[in-house]
């Protein structure tokens, strides 16, 4: 069976894929709080709700953008028309993370399965529930020839490695992003790599510090810190960062309360591995607030960590649970010397009420995208590109993108044979002084 041809085949299984999810959307959000505690609230915003959403918009616009679409010749090939044609990559490898395991797997499926590939997706092996429902899911609708979920960890992950493919789409932490672009490149295959990094959030001395302490709050500590876009460090401007770490202080005790090892509303540390890692990272005279941990529970406290050293094991790599250490920076310049200590990072918030200020941050680091004065927000925008620049990433998707990065773009010249304009001919004679007159036209 072909897969590639069939327009309408391929609405008709995404609407019953939509109809299933709905269907297990229980199911789904019971296998996340079973993986990690990921509260309900959590996992319908980010994950079942945004699928749901992405799916009816895939639906609802796949004849669109499946279209070839035509665009204005060029004169030299007078008279023509030109197009482009959408054009599936052929077989689609999809290795996805743990964090937000039921998005990160399903919305490049989508797309994949939009733009009329053949699909293989990994889940994490880190999230065995929710792989298990996404399974079934994807069992349930499509033929194994069509998609196909393959469970495992990491030696399952080298052996669809070692396979040719001839698109690649993974989501995961800069190192493995390397040993997947090492083996794309065996075949020549493209790669999309959305990856991770240490997204500073920057606050100046005009800043809201109320405002920006709730969204800070939020966006760090949604998914317990383990969000690839969540703030990864405060610098803030020196004066302000007594009032600010009050701020911060009060906006995590009205989220989680006193304890917040009793909020429904905050997850967990995702193994042990991981809890060790960012236990790890806790010196604790440097905690400010927070700092509690369990292990038996895989909990580690929202922690707030005053920062002074750039060398700490806290600000070596992206730290990726609920720490958040601040620093501050006295002069400008002083924040050009934190942030080019790192790779390009995924993304960079900036809070002020200094537009001057913030458009000169936003314009002179490179990062992923990010946001002025929130955080995390700029992932719910299908139509902002998402993805990363450097070691944050390559490639980018969400929305009409995600088709796009699951299609070739093939270009075609479609030439009318009426005139033949003998110009470009040889032999060229005394043509060169008209073909510089047209080029110079264009
Ligand atoms: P990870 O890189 O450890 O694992 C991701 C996937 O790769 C998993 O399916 C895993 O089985 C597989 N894998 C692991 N090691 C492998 C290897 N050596 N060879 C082949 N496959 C291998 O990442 P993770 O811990 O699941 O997720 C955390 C990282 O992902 C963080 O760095 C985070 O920033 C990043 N992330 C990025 C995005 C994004 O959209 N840019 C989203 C979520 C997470």
């Amino acid at each position: 069976m072909n897969y590639k041809t069939s327009l309408s085949f391929r609405k008709e299984t995404l609407v019953q894929l939509l109809n299933a999810i709905v269907i297990h959307e229980d199911e789904i959000i019971e296998a996340l709080h079973d993986d990690f505690k990921k509260p309900a609230f959590e996992a319908v915003l980010t994950e079942t709700n945004y699928v749901i959403t992405e799916l009816k918009d895939t639906i609802k616009n796949l004849s669109k953008w499946a279209k070839p679409q035509k665009v204005f010749p060029s004169i030299l090939n007078f008279p023509s028309t030109d197009f482009i044609y959408k054009e599936p990559y052929g077989k689609v490898l999809i290795i996805a993370p743990w964090n937000y395991p039921f998005q990160l797997a399903l919305c490049p499926m989508i797309a994949a399965v939009a733009a009329g590939n053949q699909v293989v997706v990994k889940p994490s092996e880190l999230t065995p529930k929710t792989s298990a429902v996404i399974r079934k899911i994807i069992e349930k609708i499509f033929h194994i020839n069509h998609v196909e979920c393959i469970e495992g960890g990491l030696e399952v992950s080298q052996k669809l490695l070692a396979e040719r493919w001839d698109y690649i789409f993974f989501t995961g932490s800069p190192s493995v992003g390397k040993i997947i672009a090492k083996a794309a490149a065996e075949n020549l295959t493209p790669v999309t790599l959305e990856l991770g990094g240490k997204n500073p959030c920057i606050i100046d001395e005009t800043a809201n510090l109320k405002l920006a302490a709730k969204r800070i709050v939020w966006g760090k500590f949604i998914n317990a810190g383990q969000t690839c876009i969540a703030p990864d460090y405060i610098l803030i401007q020196k004066d302000m960062k007594s009032h600010f770490i009050a701020y911060l202080k009060t906006e995590i005790t009205k989220a989680y309360g006193e304890n917040p090892a009793l909020s429904p509303d905050f997850a967990r540390i995702i193994n042990t591995k991981n809890w060790l890692r960012l236990a790890n990272l806790i010196e604790e005279e440097k905690v400010i607030f927070g700092g509690q941990t369990d292990i038996e529970n895989n909990y580690i406290a929202p922690t707030l960590i005053e920062e002074n050293d750039m060398e700490s094991l806290l600000m070596q790599e992206e730290i990726f649970g609920p720490l958040l250490p601040i620093l501050s920076y006295e002069k400008e310049e002083d924040i050009k010397t934190v942030i080019s200590k790192f790779e390009k990072p995924l993304a960079l918030y900036v809070f002020s009420e200094n537009k001057r200020f913030s458009e000169k941050i936003i314009t002179q680091y490179s990062f992923g995208g990010g946001c002025i004065n929130d955080t995390v927000v700029h992932f719910s925008n299908k139509r902002l590109p998402f993805g990363g620049v450097g070691h944050s990433g390559i490639g980018a998707y969400h929305g009409r993108l995600s088709f796009d990065t699951f299609s070739h773009k093939k270009s075609i010249v479609k030439k009318a044979n009426w005139l033949d304009i003998p110009l470009r001919y040889a032999p060229y004679n005394d043509k060169l002084k008209s073909i510089k007159k047209i080029l110079k036209w264009m």
